[in-house]
């Protein structure tokens, strides 16, 4: 019996076949989650049993997918005391291959994407997450197809090019870059030739990498959770992985029913989750003329 037993959409609840590749819910465009057993995986394996095993995020596979990891060494990063702040604890995620976190979920989905068999993988990304994506898919030996700002900062695209990513340059923003890949789906070819759109909540397995955050967290803290996170926020997505964590982790008798406060941080430039939390709306829309500011 495979762990991950289906995907589950986050809005309608709708159950889909996790054994081939998905995108988002058909009927409404919801983020498909990963469900697992976690019964079964709760009466096979504890807490305890991750002492010793490799610092990576690929320490927490019992509830990750069940695939061949394409890993260069993400996660487990070190949670770094505040010389400032007692009782403050920095979580370097800086120290993550490519230098950022987007490793984590780029690392999942690429996994996946492998696993799948499929051959080119879309991306728009203004940088830190073009960077991951091209290391990963080198890993992979599979097509990394970015598409990023003109104006991007020269290191972003180098690292691209040095990793064999396939760069187009777009005249806008990132929204723009995103139009793009929406264009590139609406070709016939594109589901023949093996193509998946890896954005941001456009596959059900970048939020797998990111919750393993949640998971590091309590570890490192020996299962006890912090009063608060807070997190420089994009598009949101390792806010929704560490509180899927946090679910998991709670069926599984690793925690409690406490949680953290969490507090989210954005640029004023493109704050699209502090927009939406201040109107009291549920769910997020596209920030038209995203800027840094
Ligand atoms: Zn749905």
């Amino acid at each position: 019996m495979p762990r991950l037993t289906h995907l589950e959409c986050t809005r309608c609840g709708e159950h889909f076949p996790a054994d081939r590749p998905q995108t988002v819910c058909p009927n409404d465009a919801g983020i498909l989650y990963a469900r697992y057993d976690l019964e079964a995986i709760k009466r096979t394996f504890s807490s305890a049993r991750l002492a010793g095993r490799a610092p990576t995020m690929w320490r927490y596979d019992a509830v990750l997918p069940d695939a061949d990891p394409v890993s260069l060494g993400e996660g487990f990063t070190p949670m770094l005391p505040s010389r400032e702040y007692p009782n403050v604890f920095i979580k370097d995620e800086g120290l993550n291959p490519t230098g950022s976190f987007k490793a984590r979920g780029l690392s999942a989905a690429v996994t996946m994407a492998k696993h799948f068999g499929l051959k080119k993988l879309a991306i728009p990304s203004a940088g830190n997450a073009a960077g991951a994506l091209a290391a990963y898919a080198a890993a992979a030996s599979v097509e990394a197809h970015i598409f990023m700002p003109r104006d991007v900062p020269i290191a972003n695209r180098i690292e691209c090019d040095y990793y064999g990513a396939q760069v187009t340059l777009v005249d806008g923003n990132i929204s723009d870059c995103a139009r793009k890949v929406a264009e590139l789906k609406e070709r016939d070819t594109w589901s023949t030739e093996g193509w998946l759109d890896v954005s941001t909540t456009k596959e059900p397995y970048r939020v797998e990498g990111k919750k393993t955050m949640g998971y590091e967290v309590a570890e490192q803290l020996g299962w006890k959770m912090p009063q608060g996170i807070i997190y420089p926020t994009g598009g949101g997505v390792g806010l929704l992985g560490m509180w899927k964590a946090f679910e998991e982790m709670e069926q599984l008798g690793w925690i409690g029913d406490q949680r953290p406060k969490m507090v989210c941080v954005q640029s004023s430039g493109c704050a699209p989750i502090v927009k939406a939390w201040d109107e009291g709306k549920s769910t997020s829309e596209m920030w038209p003329n995203a800027g840094r500011f």
